[in-house]
């Protein structure tokens, strides 16, 4: 993966978790990349998957031959996925995870 293609790809997960946060989390309080306690982990367990990608092009995660994510995690960002994608009415990280 390019280090550009990282940066976009963070920054795609990075606005989708916050979105969804913003919206769910309203009553957490917020650490210093305005995100809950249990969203920044999900941002940097994602980020950290991410960088560990052995991918040269990234596959979606759904059809990759070695799946990087636990089982949990994978269920919490399907749901902030879903949320933030109909929200957003991206489509890019659906393609990123599910293509
Ligand atoms: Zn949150």
């Amino acid at each position: 993966m390019t280090p550009e293609k990282f940066e976009e790809d963070s920054a795609t997960l990075y606005r989708f978790i916050k979105t969804y946060c913003d919206n769910k989390h309203t009553q957490s309080p917020k650490l210093e990349s305005s995100l809950c306690f249990e969203c920044d982990h999900v941002l940097n367990y994602a980020i950290q998957r991410l960088k560990e990608c052995p991918h040269e092009i990234k596959p979606s995660c759904r059809k990759c031959p070695s799946p990087c994510y636990e089982k949990s995690m994978w269920k919490k960002m399907a749901q902030i996925m879903m949320y933030s994608g109909m929200r957003l009415g991206l489509t890019k990280l659906r393609k990123m995870l599910f293509k």
